[in-house]
């Protein structure tokens, strides 16, 4: 499989469990290019299990997890997982320059595609802002960012990474309504490119979803 010509992800028939515990029961879903997949449900119901096997942390019981029509089984994980973004509620910041938090993700990027990736999250303004700009130390803020400019630096490293499938597991739950708003304008800019599955619990960010999956109990509901 072509993995630089993701078109299309599908889910048939899932069944998983932990052990005993029977998690998800016959999942279906269709996401193609271009569009963006919601994922609600309460917590406990399985919504970060299904990204991991989207991951191939698992392997579902029975059902399949197919890319462009291949089966999950038959890609070669490491470059599954290099086709993949994962950005989750926590984004770690190491204790170097915001330009290095962002170029770690794809080493030898330009200071170009640096800048657009931070500018396509949002986040190049705030940068901007600093004193020394994107070679502002993070001890030089204090270790003072706020969670929504953390997750934003987060997503300007997927952008920067420039991985087709971008999965987001509860990315704005710890953001304020205007941080909320620009990490989702963030993934409208580029989802004309991408295969984007967004987790949450929160019906103001189901709202730019082209489609949702509600999961209850194990099931599509
Ligand atoms: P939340 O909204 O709280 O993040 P979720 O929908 O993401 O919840 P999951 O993390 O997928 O839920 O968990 C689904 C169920 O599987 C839960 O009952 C959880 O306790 C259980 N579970 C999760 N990970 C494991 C594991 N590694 N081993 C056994 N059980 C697990
Ligand atoms: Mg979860």
């Amino acid at each position: 499989v072509n993995l630089a010509k993701i078109e299309q992800i599908n889910v048939t028939g899932l069944h998983f469990a932990y052990a005993d515990e029977q998690i998800l029961s016959n999942i279906n879903l269709s996401l193609n290019k271009g569009q963006i997949l919601g994922i609600h449900g309460r917590s406990g119901s399985g919504k970060s299990t299904l990204l991991k096997l989207l991951m191939r942390f698992y392997d579902p019981q029975s059902g399949h997890i197919q890319i462009n029509g291949i089966d999950l089984t038959q890609i070669n994980t490491q470059s599954l997982r290099e086709n993949m973004a994962y950005i989750t509620q926590q984004t770690y910041i190491f204790n170097e320059s915001i330009y290095e938090n962002i170029i770690m993700a794809k080493r030898h990027a330009s200071q170009q595609q640096v800048i657009e990736a931070a500018k396509k999250a949002s986040i190049h303004d705030f940068i901007m802002s600093l004193p020394e700009g994107y070679e502002t130390k993070i001890t030089e803020l204090g270790n003072s960012l706020s969670d929504g400019e953390k997750q934003r630096i987060g997503i300007a490293r997927a952008f920067l990474h420039n991985a087709p499938i971008i999965l987001l597991d509860e990315p704005t739950s710890n953001l304020d309504s205007l941080n909320e708003a620009m990490v989702l304008q963030a993934l409208l800019k580029v989802k004309q490119e991408k295969l984007i599955i967004l987790v949450s619990h929160r019906t103001s960010t189901m709202q730019i979803c082209d489609q949702v999956i509600h999961i209850e109990n194990g099931r599509v509901s």
